[in-house]
């Protein structure tokens, strides 16, 4: 099994490529965000409590992630070649239980991608970004706009715009992103497992950087 985590600012592109990558290999995708919003949509306590979070732009606790994390990773560990981790860890204290949920598992982290990208890029991506309500694929409303207005290319589902892609919540992120993901890069370097790609370049080229990085793992 391979474990890969996909690291960067909001709006870098990662979940898109993320998904890509699935489509061609046989990895599963754990978006924690994702997981996150699956559970906020339950409307349960803990799903109130934690779009609270979110909508501040501020990280959901530890635990609570942890938690979901756990019981997704539990149920998805079928035959797949590995796991792709898109938005977890965001700080050290996460990146430890992660190490040591793998562990339980008798799994490791093999290698970060650091997806390098700057504010202003991330705040045009993200302002005009739309989300399919049905299959969670993702348009923008310039850069890749769907067939029809509002309408998902791949599924007929509807399109709308997450509640935390507003550029006042934007702007949050990246405080919060600064302040306690930032030092993971430090964390996974000195562990000799980061590698970065250049997340400026077309998605496309990005995409291919990313796939080289890890066949070359898999060799
Ligand atoms: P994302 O979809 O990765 O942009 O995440 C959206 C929001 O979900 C973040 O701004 C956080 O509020 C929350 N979130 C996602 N992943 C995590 C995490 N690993 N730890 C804490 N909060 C998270």
């Amino acid at each position: 099994m391979l474990n890969i985590i996909l690291l960067g600012p909001p709006g870098e592109g990662k979940g898109t490529q993320a998904k890509d990558l699935v489509q061609r290999l046989n990895f599963r995708h754990l978006s924690t965000g994702d997981i996150l919003r699956e559970e906020k949509e339950k409307k349960t306590d803990l799903g109130i409590q934690i779009q609270r979070y979110m909508n501040q732009g501020l990280l959901v606790p530890n635990e609570v992630v942890l938690e979901l994390l756990r019981k997704k990773l539990e149920s998805l560990r079928t035959d797949c070649e590995g796991f792709i981790f898109d938005g977890y860890p965001r700080n050290i204290q996460q990146a430890e239980n992660l190490e040591a949920l793998l562990a339980e598992m008798g799994m490791q982290i093999d290698m970060v991608i650091f997806f390098d990208v700057t504010e202003e890029l991330s705040v045009q991506r993200l302002s005009g970004r739309r989300v399919c309500s049905k299959c969670g694929a993702n348009f923008h409303i310039t850069n890749m706009p769907p067939k029809q207005e509002g309408i998902c290319d791949y599924c007929g589902g509807s399109l709308y715009q997450r509640d935390d892609d507003t550029p006042e919540v934007i702007k949050k992120r990246w405080a919060t992103y600064m302040e306690e993901t930032l030092p993971l890069l430090n964390y996974y370097e000195k562990k000799g497992l980061l590698y970065r790609v250049d997340a400026t370049k077309p998605k496309e080229e990005a995409f291919r950087d990313l796939m080289n990085l890890i066949r070359n793992l898999k060799k």
